[in-house]
């Protein structure tokens, strides 16, 4: 069993080692993740540049190498060939702030995932619903418990080609957390802001502001079900077709 983990976050950040740990007794884990943070940066393809990979060591003894590339660069690198071995799962995170509803889009946590999907391999994403700031850092011993048995599961079972997981944890303790439930998508509301200002050339400036995302509290969605204090799993596909509306688009007139 080879595991690839890897992040959006960087290579040095604390998530990537908590779920490196939790992988350990589940197979070979090789660590692939970006040089620096790639958060909120969607599905990457980078091909009008090269891409170098070095070798680092990070905080918890592991073995790591680190690229310049994009979090999805990480995986379409390990299963290209980079890592001279087939690889059987690819796991990213812990990310640590939560992915959820349309977020999925933005997410080079959950985007990181669905690269592996395109290249027929077993993909999950998590994430740890953190606050955006936390004096002294956050606990991950939760989410190192719900990685573990998600991926039990995986292994025990058989996800079908196509499909891959984002997985979403609730920033309580561990003995709070309520149980894990399989959950559709939910609908986030965000807050964002155009700021413009002036730069010291006096040209304008734009610059996305305002508050986090909120979503819509709704039993059996992502952010539901979080919010009630259970871990969130939520099968997803990159087919984004809109079935129900084939046939009615399909009326228009469309004769030539
Ligand atoms: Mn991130």
């Amino acid at each position: 069993m080879n595991i690839l983990v890897t992040n959006d976050d960087g290579v040095k950040a604390p998530g990537l080692m908590a779920l490196a740990e939790a992988m350990v007794p589940f197979g070979n884990v090789d660590i692939l993740a970006p040089d620096h943070n790639w958060s909120i940066s969607g599905h990457v393809k980078t091909l009008h540049r090269p891409l170098r990979v070095q070798s680092v060591i990070l905080d918890n003894g592991m073995n790591a190498l680190a690229t310049d590339g994009a979090p999805s660069d990480c995986v379409a690198l390990a299963l290209l060939g980079l890592l001279k071995k087939p690889v059987d799962l690819v796991v990213v995170g812990i990310n640590p702030s939560a992915n959820l509803g349309h977020d999925v889009t933005y997410s080079g946590t959950v985007t990181a995932a669905m690269e592996a999907v395109i290249w027929g391999v077993c993909g999950v994403s998590f994430s740890l619903d953190g606050p955006e700031h936390t004096p002294g850092g956050l606990d991950y011993r939760g989410s190192k418990t719900a990685a573990k048995k998600v991926v039990g599961l995986l292994l025990e079972n058989e996800l079908p080609k196509n499909v891959f997981l984002n997985v979403n944890i609730p920033n309580i303790a561990l003995e709070d957390i309520k149980g894990y439930k399989i959950t559709r998508q939910g609908l986030r509301i965000y807050h964002d802001v155009l700021i413009e200002r002036q730069d010291p050339r006096q040209r304008a400036y734009y610059w996305i502001g305002g508050d986090g995302p909120s979503g819509v509290i709704e039993e059996g969605t992502d952010i539901g079900e979080l919010a009630n204090g259970y871990v969130s799993i939520t099968p997803l596909t990159l087919d984004l077709t809109s079935h129900q509306n084939i046939s009615k688009i399909d009326q228009w007139s469309w004769s030539i």
